[in-house]
């Protein structure tokens, strides 16, 4: 049987979940009672969102998933925000949904400051410094998607704060939701991402909190769902999923599987870990030394386990910024493994996944 260790990447929807994601199916626009009962199926997990993200419903927006709620807040702060200033702080460690379209507005002019991330803490000096002027945005994320680093975002808003740069703080949360973020970190920030697929949900749904008195510009105009901000017919399907999946997420059962996941991870001789001095508890970041990343993952995937290099998306780009400027040598990415667990990984999957990895070293190292 297969086992999966790739929740980083998306976390599969269980059975129950689907069943439950298409009790309704009519337009939540229309007027009638299928499309009533739609709206307040929405309703309802949009309050269910609110309540995990510190926020009220109102401030709520669904969107396709956190690529374009990243995308949305980056490309509608700036355009709100260029008469107050040009300059954009975030750091070197972001997934390409925040990265790329802040590499665009640095291509149109933007000033873009890149904090330095070394072990998954941010450079403080670095922040004062690029905080030190008018700041239109600060984007940041609260758990990093290939090292598992969780970062102090309380010290950046106090930063900010006492800077006085004027920056719109936004967070990408879409690993830490559900998982290890406070709400109390929620409550500080002006926007946040979030996706559904990472606890369970569909895939392309997700949503972006936008804070009541947040300077923003729409970047999808149509037929004007979601109070005009975000016009499309919304995903309802999707959007239950991610009501049902919030619903089923135990969270409180990550820390000891993932301390289980570890010291079985650690008796694997070859394995070096790349482990942030703080840290969530379900993405482990380790080096297969003479092992190359592909090399293991198809061997284990042979073998009916499943993993990843560092991240699906950086798979696809070039190179591998992220775990450079958490500190691995330029050279050692090759060799980039990542594990990343959910509440329902068993003391069984984690057997099996080290002895995979133990006869991967046997069969694959010269
Ligand atoms: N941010 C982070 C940190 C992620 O891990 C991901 C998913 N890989 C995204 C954004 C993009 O989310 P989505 O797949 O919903 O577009």
């Amino acid at each position: 049987m297969a086992v999966y260790f790739d929740y980083a990447a998306t976390h599969p929807t269980e059975k129950e979940i689907i069943e439950k994601s298409f009790l309704y199916t009519g337009n939540p626009s229309s007027p009638h009672g299928c499309g009533i009962d739609a709206r307040k199926a929405l309703e309802n997990v949009r309050l269910a969102l609110a309540k995990a993200l510190g926020c009220t419903g109102e401030e709520v927006y669904f969107t396709s998933g956190a690529t374009e709620s990243n995308n949305t807040a980056i490309f509608g702060v700036c355009k709100a925000k260029k008469r107050f200033s040009t300059r954009i702080v975030t750091d070197d460690s972001q997934h390409p949904s925040v990265s790329e379209p802040i590499k665009a507005l640095e291509q149109e002019g933007w000033e873009v400051v890149r904090v330095s991330t070394k072990n998954g803490v941010h450079d403080e000096a670095e922040l004062r410094e690029a905080f030190s002027v008018p700041v239109a945005l600060a984007c940041f994320m609260s758990v990093n998607n290939e090292t598992g680093a969780k970062y102090d975002i309380k010290k950046i808003k106090k930063l900010i704060d006492i800077s006085g740069c004027g920056a719109h703080l936004h967070l990408d949360a879409v690993q830490g939701f559900a998982k290890c973020d406070s709400v109390s970190v929620y409550r500080l920030c002006d926007s946040i991402s979030v996706s559904a697929h990472k606890i369970g949900g569909f895939k392309g749904t997700g949503a972006l909190v936008i804070k009541k008195n947040a300077k923003i510009k729409p970047l999808i105009v149509g037929g004007g769902q979601e109070k005009g901000f975000r016009s499309g017919t919304e995903n309802l399907n999707g959007i239950l999923s991610f009501g049902e999946a919030l619903k089923l997420y135990d969270a409180e059962k990550l820390p000891e599987k993932y301390s289980q996941t570890l010291s079985a991870l650690k008796e694997v001789p070859y394995l070096e870990f790349n482990l942030p001095e703080s840290r969530c508890s379900h993405i482990i970041s380790c080096i297969a030394r003479g092992i190359r990343s592909e090399t293991l993952i198809n061997f284990l995937s042979a073998n009916g386990v499943y993993c990843s290099a560092s991240s699906a998306c950086s798979t696809r780009a070039k190179g591998n910024t992220v775990l450079e400027a958490f500190g691995v040598k330029s050279e050692d990415i090759i060799y980039a493994l990542r594990i990343s667990i959910s509440p329902k990984t068993t003391t069984e999957d984690i057997l099996t996944l080290k002895d995979a990895l133990l006869q991967g070293g046997e069969r694959l190292l010269k």
